[in-house]
């Protein structure tokens, strides 16, 4: 019987009673793996024995985490790698060759947009970057070379929405397989699969692990495309995972539902209050019943995340130092983690995207991203109140 979220992403992939009864899965640092006769390596090369060959090809701690995975993003098979990159430019490079075309949501993470012009630039492997918010303008760039749509949602830091349903629908029409970094929402808020996406990826370095000692990647899609990518670009690229990451995973997947239930309560608590502060000039939060993407958000994400971008009343300055203000906020990039993590986009995450193309992403010099972690969110409001009240009047990177 199929079993809730909840209860899955503590029980599913491991099974104590393979384990002499260990409650906590077993960690196998092991590089290779002893076959018991030359026969058996005959076979388990051929394919023809299940069994563990070589780590590269399949670890018995990095396979729990892979199974456990699948079951969240109801898929049939997942794949572990060693960083979200690693997922991201396996999959990418495994579906193309010379000549094909990849159409993707504008806006996607920095250096999946830097692998998609290294794709262009060294193998003919063609992209368009595009808003994915009309079906007609969408159909419009699909080629007859289009073998991938490469979707974010929400985006960073915007939080733009894709409506996956209707982006479901237009591949199917057109055959192209759909790949969604699912890295902001994690399974337990929004699972691509079920609206008709092919191939969920995850940055698991954010909320799967959750504590911010990890990174690390995940794929999840039906059994052939996983053993097709498994065989080739895993393999051969070798981007794979270390078995004690994957342990810190299954150990952060267990508490996945209670964390983000709480990022998800402090972030709508902290959106009241900034919306309710004079030197806030605008926010991007998929909670806000007037954000331009809240039908969208309603429709296919089970709560709106723990994601908040803001602008600020004043310049890039001004928006430096309400970062320097900051008491108990650390200034980082990643997201997803225990604490709340502020960053500057225009300067940090986006810099390399350059100022016109920031202009147009909706990226002004005055915005500022926050990761609301799990503190206490009267603790983290203090913080951002006190800093509201303070970044016009001082230049902090005088007196630090
Ligand atoms: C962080 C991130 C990535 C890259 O993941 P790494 O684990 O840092 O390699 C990809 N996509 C999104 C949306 C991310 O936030």
């Amino acid at each position: 019987m199929k079993k809730r979220i909840e209860t899955e992403v503590i029980h599913s992939g491991y099974s104590s009673d393979q384990h002499h009864g260990a409650l906590a899965p077993p960690i196998y640092p092991t590089s290779t793996f002893v076959f018991p006769n030359a026969e058996t390596g005959e076979q388990r090369f051929a394919g023809e024995e299940e069994g563990y060959i070589y780590s590269r090809l399949g670890n018995p701690t990095v396979k729990m985490l892979e199974d456990r995975i699948a079951v969240l993003e109801g898929g049939e098979k997942g794949l572990a790698f060693g960083s979200g990159m690693a997922a991201v430019s396996a999959v990418l490079l495994g579906l193309t060759k010379s000549d094909d075309h990849i159409l993707c949501s504008q806006g996607v993470y920095g250096c999946t947009f830097g692998l998609l012009q290294m794709m262009e630039e060294k193998y003919r492997i063609e992209h368009d970057l595009i808003s994915m918010t009309d079906p007609e303008v969408i159909e419009a760039h699909i080629q007859p070379n289009t073998k991938v749509l490469f979707i974010e949602t929400p985006i960073n830091p915007t939080m733009t929405l894709v409506d996956l349903e209707m982006i479901g629908k237009i591949a199917e029409k057109h055959n192209v397989t759909v790949v969604v970094d699912n890295t902001f929402s994690t399974p337990y808020l929004q699972r691509p699969l079920e609206f008709g996406c092919h191939i969920v990826i995850h940055s698991a370095t954010k909320y799967i692990g959750g504590h911010g000692d990890v990174v690390a990647g995940l794929v999840v899609s039906d059994a052939e495309t996983i053993k097709f990518l498994a065989s080739t670009t895993q393999k051969d690229i070798g981007g794979i995972m270390s078995p004690f990451d994957a342990w810190l995973l299954l150990r952060g997947l267990k508490t996945l539902p209670i964390r983000m239930d709480r990022h998800c309560d402090n972030a709508s608590y902290i959106f009241e209050k900034l919306k309710a502060h004079p030197m806030v000039e605008s926010i991007a939060y998929p909670g806000d019943p007037q954000f331009r993407d809240y039908m969208i958000a309603n429709k296919q994400m089970d709560r709106p995340g723990g994601l908040i971008s803001f602008t600020l009343k004043g310049d890039k300055k001004d928006a430096q130092n309400f970062l320097n203000t900051m008491k108990m906020i650390k200034i980082a990039v990643s997201l997803g983690d225990a604490e709340t993590l502020i960053q500057h986009p225009a300067t940090m995450t986006h810099a390399v995207v350059g100022e016109e193309a920031r202009a147009k992403m909706g990226i002004s010099d005055t915005l500022v991203r926050l990761s609301i972690g799990l503190e206490a969110k009267e603790d983290i409001w203090a913080d951002i109140e006190q800093g509201l009240k303070a970044y016009k009047n001082s230049d902090m990177t005088e007196t630090v």
